[in-house]
């Protein structure tokens, strides 16, 4: 790739909430930068390490709203970066799983600006290991599935066949998806997946706050609107759920509702 820009554009993620949980990389680039542009599901204890003088600009958005736009948010970085500076663009968990790091890296490299991009621990599997939840094991899952629960919401933009593919995998995991559990959980029930299955919804994963609650598919929806679930969370939909009930390490707030009726 042939870039120009004097500056440089570091697209970081800084892992699910736990700020011990960014790579030395992605610190090593928060520490050098001199703007740094984020986004809400960071934990802002990461900036403590930035070097002083250096700018921070929030961009992110809340579940609902648009927020500042992504082309906004493109040519932010590409100023930056041709004034000479190091931009550190960071993201929640890992910055491409998601997070529309790779639309970045398309603006970045159609207009001639130099890029590095430092993966990040995703919450797709660090949020359920923090709740005792392994997404795969060799007894109980060989196959995951990752999928957005906010797009099952769009018609438009659906593209997840979960009733036809759902019952094909031991694990799914569900990121954005407090919104549309309902949805889900119907469409994997008519699909033929048992409606006992067991689920994980893991709220504030890696934060000192973290909730976890076991329940089944059929009563998903009901224990999310039970105990006021809100956003960011992690939902996961498989055997491996009840390892939890052994392998719990972290936080103290564990809801076992597996063996209750919805
Ligand atoms: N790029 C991110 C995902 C962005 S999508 C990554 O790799 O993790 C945002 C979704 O991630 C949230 O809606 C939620 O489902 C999940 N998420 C991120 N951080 C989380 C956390 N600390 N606890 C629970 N869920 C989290």
């Amino acid at each position: 790739m042939k870039c120009s820009s004097r500056g440089k554009v570091y697209i970081v993620g800084a892992g699910p909430g736990d700020p011990e949980l960014i790579t030395l990389k992605g610190l090593k680039a928060i520490r050098e930068a001199d703007v740094i542009i984020v986004d809400r599901l960071v934990n802002p204890e990461i900036l403590r390490y930035r070097r002083r003088g250096s700018e921070i600009i929030y961009v992110g958005k809340r579940p609902g709203d648009k927020g500042l736009s992504q082309d906004y948010i493109n040519r932010l970085m590409e100023e930056y970066a041709l004034k000479g500076l190091k931009v550190v663009r960071l993201k929640g968990g890992d910055p491409i799983v998601f997070g529309r790091g790779g639309e970045e890296m398309e603006y970045l490299s159609s207009r001639g600006v130099c890029f590095e991009v430092v993966p990040g621990v995703s919450s797709i599997y660090s949020v359920p290991i923090y709740a005792g939840v392994p997404v795969t094991h060799r007894r109980y899952s060989s196959s995951l599935l990752v999928v957005p629960g906010m797009e099952a919401l769009d018609k438009e933009v659906r593209r997840v066949r979960l009733k036809e593919i759902g019952g094909k995998v031991d694990t799914i995991v569900v990121l954005m998806g407090v919104g549309s559990a309902g949805y889900i959980a119907r469409e994997l029930i008519e699909g033929g997946v048992d409606p006992r299955k067991p689920v994980a919804i893991i709220e504030r994963g890696s934060y000192s706050d973290q909730r976890t609650i076991l329940t089944t598919l059929e009563c998903l929806q009901s224990s999310i609107d039970r105990l006021g679930v809100s956003p960011p969370a992690v939902i996961v939909i498989g055997d491996v759920v009840r390892l939890s009930r052994r392998l719990m390490w972290f936080g103290s707030s564990i809801y076992d509702l597996l063996d209750e009726g919805c």
